[in-house]
C-alpha cells in the first residue's frame, strides 16, 4: 500500500523590512511600527481555517516581543510556534556566543508567550554553509532544540550547501534532525521551487508537479511564505532592481490565491514539523 504523502505549511513571522541582501541596512527602517502585520496574518490564519490545515510558524523573536498578541493568535489557532531567531542575524555572519545568545533570546520570549516548549528552527534566509554546521547543530541541541529546516540544498548566490542531503536527516550527531527545503533541476540548475520568490516566479502547475514527483519518492516537501508576500500595502524597502525583482514580483493578491490553490490541493498532506521531527526520531 502506497504511504500517505506528508508535507508541511510553513510561514516566516517577519516585518516587510526583514531581509537579507548585500545593499540593505534592515535597521534603516526598524522603528517602523505601523505595519500591515496583523491583517497579513490574519489572512493566513482564514485561509488555513477554511481548509482544515496547521501550518508551523517560524517566528522572530524582535517580533514576539513587540507584538505578542499575534504569536498567541497564531498558538490559538492551533498553529506550531517554532522559532526563526531573535534579530534576523544571517547565522553564517554570526559568531557561536552571539548565535547562542540571539536563539536564546528567541526561545525565551516565544515560551513566555505560550507556556510549551519551542522545538524547531528556521535560519534567517537560508544562511546556513558547510562552515557553520559544526557548531549551528550542536548550539540548537543545547537549547533544547529537536529540528531545523534551515538549509537550501543547493548553490545560491546568497545563501546554500551543495550537494547537501536533501532528505530529512540527522547532519551531526547531536539528533537534530534538518528538513531541508526542496530543489528541482532545471536545465542542469538546481533551484527551490515551494517558497518565497520561487513560488512567485514558477507557475502553479509546475509546482504542484515538483510536489507531487518529490512524494512520489515518499519525500516531504515544505511550503514558505511570509505575510508581505501576499500584500501589496506595505512600505517598501529601496533595493537594487534584480533583488526588488525578487523581493517583489507577484505579490499581493496573485501571491495569495497561487498559495491558497497550493494549499488546498495538498491539504490532506499537511502535518506540524514538530509532530513529523518527534515521529523520525521513534523511528
Ligand atoms: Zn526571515
Amino acid at each position: 500500500m502506497k504511504n500517505k504523502s506528508v508535507n508541511f505549511l510553513t510561514f516566516d513571522i517577519e516585518e516587510w523590512f526583514h531581509a537579507n541582501y548585500r545593499d540593505l541596512n534592515a535597521n534603516d527602517y526598524s522603528n517602523i511600527s505601523d505595519t500591515n502585520l496583523e491583517a497579513n496574518i490574519d489572512r493566513l490564519i482564514a485561509i488555513c481555517d477554511k481548509n482544515n490545515v496547521k501550518s508551523t510558524c517560524f517566528i522572530l523573536g524582535d517580533v514576539a516581543r513587540k507584538k505578542p498578541h499575534l504569536i498567541k493568535k497564531l498558538f490559538d489557532a492551533g498553529h506550531e510556534i517554532a522559532s526563526h531567531g531573535n534579530s534576523h542575524k544571517q547565522i553564517y555572519s554570526m559568531r557561536q556566543k552571539e548565535f547562542t545568545e540571539d536563539i536564546h533570546k528567541s526561545t525565551d520570549i516565544l515560551e513566555q508567550i505560550t507556556g510549551q516548549k519551542v522545538v524547531g528552527f528556521r535560519a534567517p534566509s537560508w544562511s546556513i554553509k558547510d562552515e557553520t554546521v559544526k557548531w549551528f547543530y550542536e548550539i540548537l541541541a543545547n537549547e533544547g532544540y529537536i529540528y531545523s529546516s534551515s538549509v537550501y540544498p543547493a548553490e545560491h548566490k546568497l545563501f546554500g550547501i551543495k550537494d547537501f542531503d536533501k532528505t530529512p536527516h540527522y547532519p551531526t550527531n547531536h539528533k537534530i534532525l534538518e528538513i531541508p527545503q526542496s530543489t528541482t533541476n532545471i536545465f542542469g540548475f538546481e533551484t527551490g521551487y515551494a517558497g518565497g520568490a520561487f513560488l512567485r516566479i514558477f507557475p502553479e502547475w509546475f509546482i504542484k508537479y515538483n510536489i507531487k514527483k518529490y512524494n512520489q519518492r515518499n519525500l516531504p516537501v515544505f511550503l514558505y511564505l511570509h505575510p508581505r508576500e501576499i500584500d501589496t500595502m506595505e512600505p517598501k524597502l529601496k533595493l537594487n532592481f534584480i533583488d526588488s525583482f525578487f523581493h517583489y514580483h507577484n505579490t499581493g493578491i496573485k501571491c495569495e490565491q497561487k498559495t491558497s490553490n497550493l494549499i488546498k490541493e495538498f491539504s490532506n498532506s499537511f502535518i506540524k514539523m514538530g509532530d513529523f521531527a518527534i515521529k523520525y526520531n521513534q523511528l
